[in-house]
């Protein structure tokens, strides 16, 4: 008898445990809250890392489909002082693909390939250790049973309370989105400056970051340190009231860098919470967590890498193991491998947040001198 397997959740972390697990040939179901595909926007672009993101594409037998969709020229990057003078221009070699970038909605179709989501199943909880199994709870009062339950449903997880009481805590940053289309034909000004990947500013605890995505879309992140109610002021909704409070936030910002807050279609609030650095939790048979319902950090750079790399990781050795034991085992095996690997990288974005919107800029400047190859 083949295990039951739920994965919920459609993210990175859930769609790439499902379609590793399926190219083993196991049926897995993977319930998703949102009621379709394309419910809402995907998101902006992210860099998959060799040996992480691109290594679990690898696993999936995809990694050559994600090389020709992705843009290595997206790894480009330029800093600039509040006053628009450039301080670092730095643009990949040929040939160097170490952080590819690939649009979250590509990604997305990429791993979906020939799975079947059950969407509009929006799980409630879980309850470990029932007479038949793990009992699954949905927001329209079913219920089901699994041998295996694997929580992938992001930062606010309604698997992990089954596992650990530990919810996300405020980093003290909160990061508005926007975003421009078009840009290189409405605003070749701004297409410039962003360049083929990004443009970042930092001032005192304040960051703006431009991010090209494919089709002409640009991605805006202005990130600062404010409080948590900050959000509750200007409606996510007008437009107009945001686009006001974020000019004064950033006032006194050379001309063109505003022009990228000025020209924003529509505004996003994302308060950014984390868990807590090592968190981990004691094994309970039949449920475990992937990504960030296992691990949130902050975004920069390795929160879908990692949850697509424990996918496929935890995919290969469900599929190997020959019983319910076994599975057991490799379950508890992957999970000390997750936490291990996600402590050390919840530890690095941490570190980053802080000196990047941080009350000293030149801390921004000296992490990017750290990190990027010259
Ligand atoms: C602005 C920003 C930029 C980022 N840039 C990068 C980057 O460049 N590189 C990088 O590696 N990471 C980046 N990250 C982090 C990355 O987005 C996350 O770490 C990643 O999406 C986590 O994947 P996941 O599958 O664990 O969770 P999610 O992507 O959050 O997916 C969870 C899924 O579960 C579903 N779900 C939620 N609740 C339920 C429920 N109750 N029942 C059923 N389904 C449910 C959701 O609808 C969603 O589809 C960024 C994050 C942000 C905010």
């Amino acid at each position: 008898m083949r295990p039951r397997i739920a994965v919920i959740g459609s993210g990175p972390a859930g769609l790439a445990f499902a379609r590793v697990l399926h190219r083993h040939g196991h049926p897995v179901s993977v319930l998703e809250r949102d009621p379709a595909r394309d419910a809402r926007p995907a998101g902006g672009t992210l860099d998959l890392h060799e040996g992480l993101g691109q290594l679990a594409l690898e696993k999936a037998g995809l990694l050559a489909e994600f090389l020709a969709l992705s843009r290595p020229e997206g790894q480009a990057m330029r800093i600039l002082d509040t006053d628009g003078t450039v301080l670092r221009d730095w643009g990949p070699r040929p040939g160097e693909r170490a952080n590819p970038e690939i649009d979250r909605g590509q990604l997305r179709d990429l791993l979906l390939g020939p799975l079947e989501v059950q969407w509009g199943r929006a799980v409630t909880g879980v309850e470990p250790n029932g007479p038949d199994g793990v009992l699954v709870e949905f927001a329209d009062g079913r219920q089901e049973t699994y041998d295996l339950v694997i929580g992938a449903d992001g930062a606010w997880s309604r698997v992990r309370p089954a596992l650990s009481p530990v919810t996300p805590l405020y980093t003290g940053v909160t990061l508005v989105e926007t975003s421009l289309d078009d840009v290189d034909t409405r605003h070749p000004d701004l297409a410039r400056l962003v360049g083929d990947g990004s443009v970042a500013v930092y001032g005192v605890n304040r960051a703006l970051v431009a991010q090209r995505n494919s089709g002409g879309h640009v991605k805006v992140y202005a990130q600062f340190r404010v409080p948590l109610d900050w959000a509750a002021g200007p409606d996510p909704a007008d437009a107009e009231a945001v686009r006001s409070s974020l000019l004064a936030l950033f006032d006194g910002w050379a001309a063109p860098v505003l022009e990228l807050l000025r020209h924003g279609a529509a505004f996003a609030h994302r308060p950014l919470h984390t868990l807590p650095v090592s968190h981990t939790w004691p094994h309970v048979p039949g449920v475990t967590l992937l990504g960030d319902a296992a691990h949130l950090m902050p975004p920069l750079g390795a929160g879908a890498n990692l949850a697509m790399l424990e996918g496929a990781e935890l995919a290969e050795s469900v599929a190997a193991a020959p019983g319910p034991e076994e599975l057991d085992e490799a379950v508890r095996a992957f999970e000390e491998q997750m936490w291990a690997r996600a402590g050390t990288w919840a530890q690095i974005t941490t570190t980053g947040l802080d000196r990047l919107v941080s009350p000293d800029p030149a801390e921004a400047l000296a992490l990017f001198d750290d990190v990027q190859p010259s």
